[in-house]
């Protein structure tokens, strides 16, 4: 019989469901121990398995905290036996029946009611159930991910589908916890409300009563917050679902929550100290112990060694070597000595074969290799320029056995020396200086990933944060041909950069434009090389975010059109404020030990954005489109 047949069998035999009535169940099923002998007991759950050994069935009965095996005996009840003949797994069953310890030798270390069995005694059939696309008791069988998505009720009873979701709501709480005893109020702000500049495609949603004019869905609570603060709720935090129309990753979603709080009169150690320790309640919470308090590294310096802006520490960072290579060396390795020379150390690789190093070429594309260039076989070098390897060695920290690579910007036909009293070309060189530092960076994580199993270091639970400081308030849009926020343009810029501010909104469509030295009072969290959440100082002076919004191109009018009530309400005695938001999803995912943020959240979406099981989004009528006067292009 197949097993599709073998279920219709069941089905046809079962002759009727019970209701549950008064019972009431006494236990979980994970929690029957041994110390429960000889009393009766009640379970309710599903058949996790069944076993028809003759005159005896087992079937474990499962609920979310795990199963117990309950036994029918053909010989003790025969009628209910032969009930239970027909019963098949992911039905739903009440049992009542005595607690008995096995007999030595059918004791079950592993798990943990596996001292004990019920023997039944009474049965309620509560449900029924089809063939289901897979059993969720069957843990080693490999799941096709989007018959997991649509029949997503069923795969959540799967034990690690229970397990993430269980730690998401243990690491939820004691954040909340944790931010109510400091003072934090759980504010909850609209979800449908206008645009708020995170950088992403808004999700609008139609207004019925004012035809043509549309909610913007929140990219984040930001404007409501710094409203909150306005408004002398002194600390705010939310548990809050964000929704941005943004291309798909694979570690984010369009809907994804973050924890996102505000407090008034903050200095960044307030807020950091405040992050730090919801951290430590939510890491503590799942098991984990981390070392506080975090370190800290401006952006600059984090480009610098690291080429990124959220370095993972796990690997050590990039060594400038530029003043130890001798001038005949930047010479014959056709260097452009105006640009940074790194040296990149990965720990532990061993000895590389001819064909290892040649597949290194692979790790950079082609731009990338426009930009730079690197020598993998340094014992080739040391023989021409001993002294200087050896210096590099030295200061790079190298040891026998790991790989070290040379990294600098290829010689380009014209290379001027820069004016330093030119500061557009000193800031043009930056600007390169900055492709070389990046694209070395991401030749540094390449290694890192090539050579994991060998070095080790991504590993085991360790768990490394940092602090990256003083990011650039304004980035290069390239192809627009104007300057961008980085953060979000609440963010406040270091004081003693506001002269460059007063500068910079003269140069707008200037690359090199003073607007690029601007740094802002702006952190993130990063932990292993993920940025975990963002924040600032805000603005809290009108004129200053004013003159922001005039730096990111928006003349007096589109300031009054799209921030004119914020621009308002900063005239109303606005208090100093700061904050953060920090991806809830991500944390729980590390936490879990997760590959994929879909493994963290009940009802998530596919990368192509769709929900396979409630089948969305999908068309709507024409008489709903009609109501909210809308018309389809086809
Ligand atoms: N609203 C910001 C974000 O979503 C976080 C913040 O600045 O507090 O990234």
């Amino acid at each position: 019989m197949n097993e599709a047949d073998f279920y219709s069998a069941g089905r046809k035999a079962i002759m009727q469901l019970d209701f549950l009535g008064n019972l009431k169940r006494t236990h979980r099923c994970g929690e029957v121990r041994a110390t429960d002998a000889g009393t009766t007991i009640t379970l309710m759950g599903w058949v996790n398995r069944r076993r028809d050994h003759g005159n005896l069935i087992f079937i474990d009965l499962r609920d979310r905290s795990g199963v117990t095996q309950i036994v029918f005996d053909k010989e003790r009840n025969p009628a209910m036996h032969e009930r239970v003949e027909a019963f098949r797994n992911e039905y739903v069953l009440a049992v009542t029946g005595k607690v008995e310890l096995r007999t030595e030798g059918t004791r079950n270390p592993k798990m943990a009611t596996g001292e004990v069995e019920v023997i039944a005694g009474e049965l309620k059939l509560l449900n029924e159930s089809k063939l289901p696309p897979f059993f969720p008791g069957d843990s080693n069988v490999p799941l096709n991910e989007e018959v997991r998505l649509k029949y997503r009720y069923i795969d959540l009873r799967r034990p690690e589908m229970h397990a993430n979701i269980e730690m998401r709501h243990r690491v939820t709480l004691a954040i909340r916890n944790y931010l109510a005893g400091e003072g934090f109020y759980e504010i909850e702000t609209p979800y449908m409300t206008r645009s708020t500049p995170e950088g992403a495609r808004d999700y609008l949603v139609p207004s019925r009563v004012h035809p043509g004019e549309f909610y913007a869905l929140p990219q984040s609570p930001q404007i409501f917050k710094q409203l909150l603060m306005i408004g002398g709720m002194d600390r705010y935090f939310q548990i809050a679902r964000c929704f941005r129309d943004e291309d798909l990753r694979a570690d984010r979603q369009p809907e994804f929550t973050q924890i996102d709080l505000e407090l008034t009169f903050p200095t960044e150690e307030t807020i950091h100290g405040v992050v730090e320790g919801f951290l430590d309640a939510a890491f503590t919470a799942a098991g984990y112990t981390i070392e506080r308090p975090f370190p800290q590294m401006a952006y600059d310096e984090a480009i610098r060694l690291y080429g990124i802006d959220k370095p993972d520490l796990r690997l050590p960072g990039m060594t400038e070597v530029k003043a130890l290579l001798p001038p005949d060396a930047i010479e014959t390795l056709l260097i452009d000595p105006a640009l940074p020379v790194v040296a990149i150390r990965i720990p532990k690789v061993g000895e590389l074969t001819r064909k290892e190093r040649d597949e290194h070429k692979a790790l950079l594309s082609e731009k990338q290799s426009a930009t730079l260039k690197f020598y993998d076989d340094i014992k080739r070098l040391e023989k021409t320029w001993p002294e200087a390897i050896a210096k590099i060695r030295e200061l790079s920290g190298t040891e026998e056995g790991d790989l070290l690579v040379l990294a600098a910007g290829p010689k380009k036909a014209e290379a001027a020396a820069v004016d330093a009293n030119d500061a557009a070309a000193v800031r043009r060189s930056q600007r390169n200086a900055y492709a070389v530092y990046t694209t070395a960076g991401q030749l540094r994580l390449a290694l890192g990933q090539r050579y994991a199993a060998r070095h080790k270091a991504f590993e085991g639970k360790s768990f490394k944060f940092l602090w990256v400081t003083d990011f650039p308030s304004f980035e290069w849009n390239a192809e627009g041909g104007s300057w961008t926020f980085a953060h979000h343009p609440f963010t406040s810029l270091h004081e003693d950069h506001m002269g460059l501010l007063a500068e910079g909104v003269k140069a707008l469509h200037d690359p090199n434009s003073p607007l690029g030295a601007i740094r802002a009072r702006a952190y993130d969290v990063v932990l292993n090389g993920t940025e975990l959440g963002s924040g600032s100082i805000r603005i809290h002076q009108q004129e200053v975010q004013a003159k922001i919004f005039e730096a990111l191109g928006m003349n007096e009018e589109e300031q009054k059109e799209r921030f004119g009530f914020f621009l308002e309400a900063l005239q109303y005695g606005t208090p100093p404020h700061g904050g953060i938001a920090l991806g809830l999803d991500r944390i729980v995912m590390i936490l879990a030990g997760a590959a994929n943020l879909r493994e963290v959240i009940a009802f998530p979406k596919t990368a192509a954005a769709t929900d396979l099981m409630m089948n969305a989004p999908t068309p709507v009528t024409d008489a709903q489109l009609k109501e909210l006067s809308i018309a389809v292009k086809k």
